[in-house]
């Protein structure tokens, strides 16, 4: 049974909302807590909700945030926040509130729910998405945001005509295997939703153009893959930090420029309120890909030293990359941010094997944000890693597998700006 069983409506579903989540949150608040992150134009409140085990030191957990409702006649989200919050404070989510901050705001755009309108933009965040996430973004940098949307019978598609929920890993780029790894998990998340019997799509960056903006009676949109893709990201604004009060270019979803920025993972995701005449069952077919997305955040995927959200290789693929250092979650995430803002100023690192007994490594960082401090990763075939070392100098590393290969993770300090040179010793297996 799922938390709501009609669609709320009007100023009238809003306060309901509200009031359900007042009341859910005092009868769960060993787990939850709520807090007004800011104020729509027309001073309604726009709530969030913390969800995570207190008894767990924050520095230790996943920052997760989950938006909904940005467009207001999107009504299907407004049923999938309350069941997201329910589930989190569930049995089922203990694993997940001990490695993460679940932050969940239910109603981005109270004006749009209340008027049943988009009242929102296309073309960029909102001044108070801005400000309002802004502010609780800075403070909470996400390693992981999805946005919920919905589609209608013709609003928000101009091609599908009122049967389509999807995943979208729209916001990434090609940069460092991010696509390769948004689309890994949205597949783990498309599996989820099919084996509870909810038929979803994965629709990438290409395929936003036509479905989004690709009305054939305007004739002016691009149609070549390639076209879309280059469209698309001329279109993201990589300068929309959430906090700059202009207008400017394309958002379709609230997580776009926390990838851009945090390098966050993204989704956007549209349920669907036509297709799905029972409210209950829009908000249970939002509920499991977002569920399985959480669960993912509290495992170690096979390319990942640490248990969390896969978004530590910075530069270069899964054989070589460039990776956070750090303790904990709160120190690998912030060593993600500064490296990832020098991204550009790191060569693809380079690697050569020059017998069967030595690999060797190079990186070279030219930026000047300096001592820069981060990890050189390696996938090795060789099972034993004799010893690493750096100008005949020994350094310490750690070792993680896979299913078929072993990582070597190597700290690295550059004092200046140059290459530094790694030389791995491993027996012939
Ligand atoms: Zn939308």
């Amino acid at each position: 049974m799922a938390v709501f069983d009609h669609i709320p409506m009007g100023e009238e579903g809003l306060k309901e909302i509200y009031q359900w989540l007042d009341d859910w949150v005092e009868k769960n608040k060993n787990v939850a807590r709520q807090e007004v992150i800011g104020k729509s134009p027309e001073h309604w409140d726009i709530p969030a909700v913390f969800i995570t085990n207190e008894n767990v030191p924050n520095d230790d957990k996943q920052i997760a945030v989950i938006t909904l409702g940005r467009h207001g006649q999107e009504v299907g989200t407004r049923v999938v926040g309350p069941e997201i919050i329910r589930h989190l404070c569930s049995g089922d989510a203990e694993e997940i509130r001990k490695t993460q901050i679940v932050i969940v705001v239910p109603v981005v755009n109270p004006e749009g729910f209340v008027l049943n309108k988009f009242q929102s933009s296309m073309t960029s965040l909102t001044k108070t998405e801005r400000f309002v996430l802004g502010k609780l973004l800075m403070e909470f940098p996400p390693d992981m945001m999805i946005d919920f949307h919905s589609l209608g019978k013709s609003a928000g598609s101009k091609y599908d005509q009122g049967d389509m929920e999807v995943i979208i890993p729209a916001n990434t780029t090609r940069w460092a295997m991010d696509e390769q790894i948004h689309e890994y998990v949205a597949r783990e998340m498309r599996k989820s939703a099919e084996s509870a019997g909810w038929p979803y799509e994965i629709h990438t960056l290409e395929d936003l153009a036509p479905y989004y903006f690709g009305d054939t009676k305007m004739g002016n949109m691009p149609w070549s893959s390639l076209k879309e893709k280059v469209f698309l990201l001329h279109m993201q604004d990589f300068y929309d930090h959430y906090h700059i009060p202009e207008e400017d270019r394309y958002t379709n979803y609230t997580c776009g420029p926390a990838y851009l920025k945090w390098h966050t993972l993204v989704f956007g995701m549209e349920t669907n309120h036509y297709a799905l005449s029972r409210a209950g069952d829009i908000a249970l077919s939002g509920l499991v890909p977002c569920a399985s997305l959480l669960k993912m955040g509290s495992t170690r995927l096979p390319w990942e030293k640490d248990k969390g959200y896969p978004v530590n290789i910075l530069q270069g693929d899964f054989r070589i990359s460039v990776r956070p250092l750090g303790q904990n979650a709160s120190e690998r995430r912030a060593s993600r941010i500064r490296i990832w803002n020098e991204r550009k100023n790191f060569n693809l690192p380079q690697r050569e094997m020059i017998d069967h007994e030595t690999t060797i490594a190079r990186v070279r960082y030219f930026g000047r944000d300096l001592p820069m401090e981060f990890a050189l990763c390696l996938r090795m075939r060789q099972k034993d890693i004799k010893s690493v070392t750096t100008r005949g100098n020994e350094v310490q590393f750690e070792t993680f597998k896979d299913p078929c290969s072993t990582y070597v993770y190597i700290p690295t300090i550059m004092e200046k700006a140059g290459v530094i040179e790694i030389i791995i010793k491993h027996p012939y297996p």
